[in-house]
């Protein structure tokens, strides 16, 4: 575990300052485990993986048609072969082929020997046992080759790749029954407040539901995340070290919301100054200002802030490259597009600012993006219309009707 190199105290740090950090900060874990590739979907593999075997094995048919020899062709002419045999996906001509013989061949049916070009069936006539094969009949057309898709040995799926639903059947192209995987990150989260009531329960005068427990479930519901909800922490600094230092054991990382912003509710702040090394950081980013981020013991700690969308922008600025990094895979980075904005966009230089919106596609292809609506970061409604997030770069001023600005789509 590395230590986080920013200082205490200190000015506000850029969302890529921020997210070096974390990075900088975290080690990948080395633990792995052998499993079926039935359980592999989203699992991170800890070992690359090369083909025992070609695929396909031996030549095969891309089409249904009929199987000849080139030799046969005689150019620029129609010409007749003779049926001698069938092959089909499954079971294959066995036999060979002499001059002027052809076989009916299926599309996955192995092409034998003495066959070495495939014509579609729509292309030929036949009369009893005889095809008429037209005048432009094409040479070495319609055959896959052995290993036209994996040759044996070949390098089909290197380490740290998290598995596709595409890999898991590249996979069972091969043969394998098993891999290595990465095991699963142990991730626990909790909330904390006076003022939050679980589900269930009538709300008294002051208080709220507690919306972030569920929304960080969401975020954190993958494959490869074995996560623990926590529950409710209240607003009291020795039930708060209690957590931490009994939740620090059993998992790679915790995330708590609320409390996060120094001077606001100390009491997380001194907690951790009890039981952890950990930053508060004031980062250059809306929603989401205040985070603490560092260890606890061999625990990783993100303190996010309270307002549910800030605890959304965060998670995906600053959580989700953390978890990709810890579970040794690669970190991917969010890609933007431009889009067109159809409205005014407010905004005071300082901050990044990642804006809810809506993104559409005009008839003639250009993206448009208005704002989903209020820009609060407890409108979790708002954020729910979305789409997408409105990048404005920290030294921004705005955006005029009919300029151009980047967006990050997401939950689609
Ligand atoms: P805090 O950072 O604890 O001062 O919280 C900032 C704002 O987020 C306050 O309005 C809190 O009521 C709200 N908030 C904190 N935690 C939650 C939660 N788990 N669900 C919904 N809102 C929350
Ligand atoms: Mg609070």
């Amino acid at each position: 575990m590395n230590d986080v190199c920013y200082p205490k105290t200190q000015p506000m740090l850029s969302v890529a300052q921020a997210q070096a950090a974390i990075l900088n900060a975290i080690d990948s874990i080395n633990a792995q485990e052998q499993i079926a590739i039935s359980q592999a979907l989203g699992r991170v593999l800890a070992e690359s993986v090369y083909s025992p075997i070609a695929v396909p094995p031996q030549n095969n048919s891309a089409m249904d048609g009929y199987g000849f020899h080139s030799a046969d062709i005689i150019e620029n002419q129609s010409f007749t072969l003779s049926i001698v045999g069938a092959s089909w996906a499954g079971k294959p001509f066995v036999g060979t082929l002499a001059k002027g013989q052809c076989i009916r061949i299926l599309t996955g049916a192995t092409v034998p020997d003495g066959v070495d070009s495939v014509i579609a069936q729509e292309q030929v006539s036949l009369i009893n046992e005889q095809v008429f094969f037209p005048s432009n009949t094409a040479a070495y057309k319609n055959i896959r080759p052995a290993g036209s898709d994996v040759q044996q040995n070949q390098l089909i799926l290197e380490a740290g790749k998290t598995l596709s639903a595409i890999d898991l059947g590249l996979l069972a192209s091969v043969g394998l029954t098993e891999i290595a995987v990465k095991r699963r990150l142990k991730i626990g989260f909790f909330s904390t407040g006076d003022e939050l009531t679980p589900l269930g329960e009538t709300l008294a005068y002051g208080q709220i539901y507690d919306s972030n427990r569920h929304l960080l479930a969401g975020l954190l519901n993958h494959p490869n995340y074995s996560t623990t909800d926590l529950g409710i922490i209240k607003d009291n600094q020795q039930l708060l070290e209690q957590t931490l230092m009994n939740a620090a054991k059993d998992y790679d990382l915790l995330i708590s919301t609320g409390g996060a912003s120094v001077g606001d509710a100390d009491f997380v702040k001194q907690s951790l100054d009890q039981c952890g090394k950990v930053n508060f950081w004031k980062i250059a980013i809306k929603p989401g200002k205040p985070l603490a981020f560092g260890s606890i013991g061999d625990c990783y700690f993100f303190g996010l802030p309270g307002n549910p969308v800030a605890v959304f922008v965060t998670f995906e600025k600053f959580v989700k490259p953390a978890l990709q990094k810890l579970s040794g895979t690669s970190v991917g980075q969010a890609i933007q597009l431009t889009a067109r904005c159809t409205q005014r966009l407010y905004k005071q230089a300082g901050r990044q600012e990642y804006q809810r919106g809506i993104l559409s596609q005009t008839a003639e292809g250009e993206l448009m993006v208005e704002l989903a609506g209020g820009q609060d970061s407890h409108q979790l409604s708002v954020a729910s219309l979305a789409n997408c997030l409105i990048v404005l770069p920290a030294e921004s001023t705005g955006v005029e009707a009919g300029e151009t600005v980047q967006i990050e789509l997401f939950n689609c």
